[in-house]
């Protein structure tokens, strides 16, 4: 048995980027992963630009301008944003300008509107401005050619709306894994096939779906495939070779048709991991072939879906290119009730995290915290972790907790 913190290293250092890499435009790259750093040619702001709705003037015009001397200046154009200015200033001359009115030449100052007043063709203005206040600088933001977003970069709605001002048009992103998932079993069914006294509801297949997608990576759905030697030789064989990675669930135990481990090596995977100290999840398995990593998962649906949050999701990150944010971020929260560790693996228990006056707080599903209890996962987002060697942790204690995405 692998302790926990070991296996995930394991994999972690197995798994390697994918090297496919292609081309897409700004409305498909949402939740892509960047696979080169990206640079633009444009200044950000494009040109010295007002703050503010006021005047742009010339601050040594102003410089003995006081609410009791206030000092007049012309007017020769209006500036509103989007038209570029026409007239440079002059001495004693000013532009009515607009928020995101570009300045005019010889402009290195803007004034208020609220600190100014207006009189015909001239405006007085009644304080000193320092130079360059309210000005927005040409490229003070991002100077052209710059680094702007580093590769390995998950693309959500900020770094799209970066991309899109800066007028990234063509984006280079990692390929999307191709995740093939099944789920094994001679007891299972789908949701719409008529229940046998024994069978049981596939429902791993439904939910590693969507989390592979949520992921941003390719599901591959294959079904169920029965506990037989050849059905599972045969699927496993077709999974590996048509994708990056495989999620199975069920048949890694000790049982007498848990084949999975077995299958595996005789198709030439490396068994890296067959057992790891945490629970639920012990039977966790994983394998590597030279195009593809295979995760055997216990079919117990809690036990299933523990695993995939606690190891299969940090490596379908970084084969996806993603560089940061790869482990879970565990917090320190109190926990409400006492919680109850195994001792010998660490141990998973579901609940909710919550913040409560300022503090992180850990709240325990109730029912059955048993691997085979789906049913009180529902709205829970986090899972508090009971190291090896202890068994109890008093309510109103601290225990770490990883919130679950
Ligand atoms: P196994 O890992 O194959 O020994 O299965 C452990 C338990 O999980 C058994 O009670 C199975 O019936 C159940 N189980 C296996 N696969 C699934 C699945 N895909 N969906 C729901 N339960 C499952
Ligand atoms: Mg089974």
């Amino acid at each position: 048995m692998l302790p926990v913190k070991d296996a995930e290293n394991l994999i972690l250092n197995h798994v390697q980027p994918l090297t496919e890499t292609e081309p897409v435009s700004l409305d498909a790259v949402a939740g892509r992963v960047l696979a080169t750093p990206v640079s633009s040619s444009l200044d950000y702001p494009h040109d010295d630009n007002s703050a503010m709705d006021g005047y742009a003037a010339r601050s040594r015009d102003l410089t003995e301008a006081s609410p009791e001397q206030p000092v007049s200046l012309d007017i020769v154009e209006e500036i509103p944003a989007g038209v570029p200015p026409r007239h440079p200033l002059k001495t004693k001359q000013a532009a009515r300008i607009f928020t995101g009115g570009v300045l005019p030449i010889g402009a290195d100052t803007i004034i208020i509107q609220e600190e100014t007043q207006r009189e015909g063709d001239q405006v007085k203005v009644f304080s000193s401005p320092t130079p360059g206040q309210f000005v927005r600088k040409k490229g003070s933001f991002y100077q052209a050619q710059q680094p702007l977003l580093p590769s390995g970069l998950t693309v959500g709605a900020p770094e799209l709306a970066i991309l899109a001002a800066m007028q990234c048009r063509e984006i280079s992103v990692y390929c999307r894994p191709r995740v093939s998932i099944f789920s094994s079993g001679n007891e299972l069914i789908t949701p719409d096939q008529t229940l046998q006294r024994g069978q049981l509801v596939d429902s791993n297949q439904y939910a590693l779906t969507e989390l592979v997608k949520a992921q941003g990576a390719i599901p591959i759905p294959l079904g169920i495939i029965p506990d037989e030697r050849d059905a599972l030789k045969s699927a496993i064989a077709q999974a590996i070779s048509s994708s990056d990675f495989v999620i199975s669930t069920g048949g890694v135990s000790v049982g007498d048709y848990d084949y999975i481990e077995q299958i595996l090596k005789e198709l030439g995977g490396e068994i890296h991991i067959n057992s790891v100290a945490i629970k639920p999840g012990k039977p966790l398995t994983f394998a590597a072939f030279p195009n593809c990593y295979y995760f055997g998962l216990p079919g117990n649906p809690v036990s299933a879906l523990v695993t995939f949050w606690r190891f299969v999701s940090p490596a379908l990150k970084k084969l996806s290119g993603q560089t940061n944010n790869l482990q879970p971020n565990f917090v320190k929260a109190k926990t409400e009730q006492k919680l109850q560790g195994n001792g010998k693996r660490e141990t998973y228990l579901w609940g909710q995290l919550k913040i409560i006056a300022g503090e992180y707080k850990f709240h325990l599903a109730g029912g059955s915290h048993s691997s085979g209890n789906l049913i009180n996962l529902a709205q829970t987002n986090a899972l508090a972790v009971i190291p090896v060697g202890e068994t109890v942790i008093s309510a109103q204690e601290t225990v770490a907790v990883m919130p679950i995405e």
